[in-house]
């Protein structure tokens, strides 16, 4: 019997593995489609019940796309090696066919063990390439060519085929969805709903001309990003879709523009599609760097400020940052939306880990890890190697500390995303709410009908506290003071941090 292991690749469209192990039933055994629910990995610090929940949404859409098609899902409780050996003693697994992840240490020791595993039982691992990343002396593929041969490949989708001969009988019983134990945390109202269908709904709603050529526009304020962006890492975080599907569905908008712009427009939209597709550049960038430097998820990329941060961690500051009470607005409104519903724009997220780590100093590592449990969309290579770099830990000349106030007037200078969030503030004018010698105190009946009290003064100094922090990163970078300012913007542009 063949195993489809399911893991951060919880898709049946353009899966290799799964076709593949379709493909060699006839040689190789039946394919048992498995899925494990690992106690070690729910307990990990990066994980929380919103990862939990939208994963459980996505196996139940995933069951019932896998009962069309003949065959049924295994879900089992237990550390891999031994669900792994309980399924091999019921029937002997042949071949494990899966995706080949980058990803934190503790899903990484998993999979060495079930590779292990494997090598004494005699059993074939079949790990399939993802993401174009590279993986040991291989070279990477520049992103121009893997984004061609990307849209010529032609995407496999199973739908409506009778696959039941193929699918091999449960060696026992699906678990429990109530044994499962609990990941840490509360469920999150507001968040992304898990599953296929939500995923499909964003390919075919988000890929049009309209939305594409407003794209650049529409990303950077919070009032607009919310359906100005795509939407889509958190489906691409759980393999839900291919980043090829993403792909074709952009070249299928330039295919559209093509038959029906003008000139000028369809240069237009040219532009507007790269600037997209940039962005999935830099995260396939960011996945083979934390391919080659996994360490970065526990230590600085830069070893001389390691310990450094930690040696001066402030609780206080931590919990006041965490729980959106630092008294500078912009902030306390990006973590609270941040809290309720899992997901903020790009800007934001570099605002909040600037601040965090400039302006009060907290440790990288606690920072990433605090926000790993906050974003649904959490992609370990892609969200530790940038918190690297916010945090001008990483060997990237450029530093940049992002100005909340600045942030703030250029975002949402109206206040709406600040008057949603921060209720204490909703009835002082446009103003006021940018004042924070105007907001220090500042409470409302809104707030007050939800039990917030006065809102906080500034916890720190924006201004000197950033001035402090690049001159102490400078000279731990290059051994003496901070002359000024540093690098130039056009990096962190490239990096898409600014
Ligand atoms: C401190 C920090 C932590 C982050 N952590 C994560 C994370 O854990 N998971 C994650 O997917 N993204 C992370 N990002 C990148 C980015 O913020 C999100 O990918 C983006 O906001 C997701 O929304 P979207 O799908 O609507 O993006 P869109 O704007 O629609 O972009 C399309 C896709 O491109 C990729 N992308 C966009 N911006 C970036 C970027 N700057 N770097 C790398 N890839 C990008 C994503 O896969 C995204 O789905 C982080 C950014 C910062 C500053």
């Amino acid at each position: 019997m063949q195993i489809f292991w399911l893991k951060r690749n919880l898709r049946l469209r353009d899966s290799e593995p799964f076709f593949l192990s379709m493909k060699a039933s006839r040689s190789h055994g039946r394919v048992l489609p498995l899925y494990i629910h690992e106690p070690g990995l729910i307990a990990q610090p990066d994980v929380s019940r919103q990862h939990q929940m939208f994963i459980s949404e996505t196996l139940a859409e995933l069951s019932e796309e896998l009962e069309a098609l003949g065959g049924q899902l295994l879900q089992a409780i237990g550390e891999t090696v031994s669900v792994l050996e309980r399924i091999h003693r019921c029937s002997p697994i042949t071949r494990i066919w899966t995706h080949r992840e980058t990803t934190q240490n503790a899903q990484y020791q998993r999979d060495s063990a079930a590779r292990a595993w494997c090598r004494e039982n005699a059993v074939e691992m079949m790990e399939v390439e993802q993401n174009g990343v590279a993986r040991g002396n291989q070279a990477p593929c520049p992103f121009a060519e893997y984004f061609s041969r990307s849209i010529q490949m032609s995407l496999k989708d199973p739908t409506g085929a009778d696959l039941s001969q193929r699918f091999a009988p449960l060696p026992f019983a699906t678990c429990n969805i109530n044994d499962i134990p609990l990941a840490m945390g509360a469920d999150k109202p507001g968040r992304q709903r898990g599953g296929r269908r939500a995923a499909q709904n964003i390919l075919s709603q988000f890929f049009n001309v309209r939305n594409l050529s407003r794209y650049p526009a529409r990303i950077s304020s919070p009032n607009t990003a919310w359906d100005g962006c795509s939407r889509l890492s958190t489906y691409l975080a759980y393999g839900i879709v291919s980043d090829r599907e993403i792909f074709q569905a952009v070249d299928g908008v330039i295919s559209v523009g093509h038959s029906n712009l003008t000139a000028p427009e369809f240069g237009r939209l040219q532009d507007r599609a790269r600037f997209f597709l940039e962005r999935l550049n830099w995260r396939r960038q960011y996945l083979q760097v934390f391919e080659s430097h996994p360490h970065v998820e526990t230590r600085c990329m830069l070893p001389q400020f390691d310990g450094v941060r930690e040696a001066e961690f402030d609780e206080g500051l931590f919990q006041a940052w965490s729980t959106g009470l630092t008294g500078i607005p912009f902030i306390d409104a990006a973590i609270r939306c941040l809290r309720e519903c899992g997901w903020i724009n790009m800007r934001l997220r570099a605002t909040l880990v600037s601040f965090a780590t400039m302006n009060l100093w907290l440790p990288t590592r606690r920072v990433a890890q605090f926000l790993a449990t906050e974003f649904l969309d959490y992609e370990p290579g892609v969200h530790h190697v940038i918190h690297q770099i916010v945090s001008g830990t990483s060997d990237f000349q450029a530093l940049m500390v992002y100005d909340p106030m600045k942030q703030a007037l250029d975002h949402d200078p109206q206040g709406q995303f600040i008057r949603r969030w921060v209720p204490e503030l909703c009835e002082l004018n446009d103003g006021e709410i940018h004042d924070v010698s105007r907001t220090a105190g500042c409470h409302s009946q809104k707030a007050d009908d939800v039990g917030l009290g006065p809102y906080p003064a500034p916890v720190v100094d924006c201004k000197l506290t950033a001035k402090s922090a690049k001159s102490r990163i400078h000279a731990l970078k290059n051994g003496f003071p901070d002359p000024g300012p540093v690098g130039t913007e056009t990096h962190s542009r490239q990096m898409g941090l600014l």
